[in-house]
């Protein structure tokens, strides 16, 4: 019963999968490095699992092919593909110490002398000294660790992680992340992990793949991701957005103008999918500014003046103001609380940024996606 040597990318071409008439997973191609931590990201019933469960094996695709290298594996038994997945519920036996939890692979594999692998498994998910323990009497982060040894210790060429971290409350979460992403850099095995939490797949990701509808939105680093999103849905999914619609209204020098509710906003071309007809323009809360009543702005800045203070929320390091502007719609604004002055709910101010911090997506989506 020995697993496929398959080593290299993993790939997905065309892959598809249909519960009778709903498609899950819609015509996917990706191709993940080996050695890398990549994250599916995506709201619940996005495909995720689904596509997770046709690398294992779990579920036969409609069409479309997996391979791991240049070996397909896409008809190949679960247990004969070099893949392994860690799931939410952990799965440990909890008859087992923790020990032989982990040696089960091994020894259900003929493998003999099983110690040294799974002394050095344990010490690598630093749980070594709660080796005799029953799962019952370890944490969830430490059962969740279990779980882990028990999966890379049969070898993988990549590990699935389905919602690994769900069932931990945030600061175990938090934990988690960051020792699951030592773990991975230390065996540099292909991670895949999915999750619906967008800050955990920033935290923890090379590649973040966003999917929505069984379709791939936008795949790119965490910074790619939050600076340059592809569109509404991603720059709504992945931290907040202020989006305003606007109208190209000319080009020059690398620079397009935007009139957006009679207001003209500088966007470099270099940040827009697109340079002419609708376009909906885009800045992070965190990058703009408040100014008081409708003071004049300096130049390379972008401008929008006549907003109403609705709300501010002091959080420390920051406060988070909503801010109504002329044509109703509300924008977020976040300021670091560097002594500057604090704006009450009812005060007039002008939203400003600088130019260069704006992005441009095709203006004939919807604004509140995602
Ligand atoms: P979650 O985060 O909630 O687990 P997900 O993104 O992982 O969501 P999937 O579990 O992949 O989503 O499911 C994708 C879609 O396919 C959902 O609408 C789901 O209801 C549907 N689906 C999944 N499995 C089946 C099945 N066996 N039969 C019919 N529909 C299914």
């Amino acid at each position: 019963m020995n697993t496929l040597e398959a080593v290299g990318d993993l790939r997905l071409t065309g892959l598809t999968k249909r519960f009778g008439s709903f498609t899950a997973v819609d015509d996917l191609d990706l191709t993940i490095p080996q050695g890398s931590f990549f994250a599916l990201l995506g709201a619940s019933g996005c495909g995720k699992t689904t596509t997770l469960r046709m690398v294992s094996g779990l579920e036969d695709p409609t069409a479309g092919r997996i391979y791991i290298g240049d070996t397909e594996v896409t008809s190949t038994k679960p247990y004969k593909r070099p893949v392994n997945t860690v799931f939410q519920n952990y799965a440990l036996f909890p008859h087992l110490n923790i020990y032989d939890n982990v040696a089960f692979g091994l020894r259900r594999r003929g493998v003999k002398d099983v110690k040294k692998q799974v002394d050095d498994i344990l010490a690598l998910v630093e749980l070594a000294h709660l080796a005799k323990r029953k799962p019952t009497q370890l944490s969830g982060g430490q059962q969740q660790r279990v779980a882990v040894a028990r999966a890379l210790i049969n070898q993988p060429q990549v590990l699935l992680l389905d919602e690994p971290l769900g069932a931990l409350d945030l600061k175990l979460r938090r934990q988690m992340q960051i020792e699951l992403k030592r773990i991975q850099t230390e065996v540099g095995l292909t991670f895949v992990h999915v999750t619906h939490d967008q800050e955990e797949a920033m935290t923890m990701a090379d590649t973040i793949a966003v999917m929505s509808a069984g379709r791939i939105e936008q795949l790119g680093s965490p910074e790619e991701l939050y600076e340059n999103p592809a569109t509404t849905f991603v720059a709504n999914f992945l931290g907040q957005s202020n989006l305003v619609a606007g109208t190209v209204t000319g080009k020059e020098d690398g620079v397009i103008t935007v009139d957006t509710h009679g207001v003209r906003i500088a966007l470099p071309e270099s940040r827009s999918r697109v340079e002419s007809g609708a376009v909906i323009v885009g800045v992070r809360p965190e990058k703009v500014e408040l100014a008081a009543g409708n003071a004049a702005i300096e130049s390379g800045r972008n401008a929008l003046p006549g907003g109403v203070v609705t709300d501010a929320s002091f959080i420390g390091v920051s406060t988070q103001y909503l801010v109504k502007m002329p044509w109703g719609q509300e924008l977020s604004v976040f300021e670091q609380n560097t002594g500057k002055e604090i704006y009450r709910p009812g005060a007039e101010v002008t939203l400003h940024w600088d130019a260069t911090q704006t992005f441009g997506l095709d203006g004939s989506q919807d604004i509140e996606a995602g």
